[in-house]
């Protein structure tokens, strides 16, 4: 992903301290980049909750889930607009992905 982003000719930066710690930044245009693991943020495709343990496992998910959530919110209100992608789509089209954050950015 950053490679394809990088090689369209965007020009971001992976180092911020921006809450949750988005994956890619662009500062200029106020986007941040999330590429969310499908098992630890719930892809509601790929992610099996695994049945030993399975308790310890929905809360721990569940967690992730809602502080995905709080983190867009904290970011939306210091006026960042925030993508997210799955890793699957990542893995299904590099492209298409480059493409949607190119759309935004404009
Ligand atoms: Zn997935």
């Amino acid at each position: 992903m950053r490679k394809a982003l990088w090689a369209a000719g965007f020009r971001y930066r992976l180092k911020n301290r921006l809450p949750g710690r988005p994956d890619i930044v662009f500062p200029g245009k106020r986007l941040a980049v999330f590429v969310d693991g499908c098992f630890w943020h719930r892809c509601p495709r790929h992610c099996r909750v695994p049945t030993t343990n399975r308790e310890f496992w929905e809360n721990k998910l569940g967690k992730n889930v809602q502080r995905d959530k709080d983190v867009k919110m904290l970011l939306e209100r210091q006026g960042w607009e925030v993508v997210r992608f799955w890793e699957h789509e990542i893995k299904e089209s590099v492209s298409k992905c480059v493409e949607r954050v190119s759309l935004l950015i404009g």
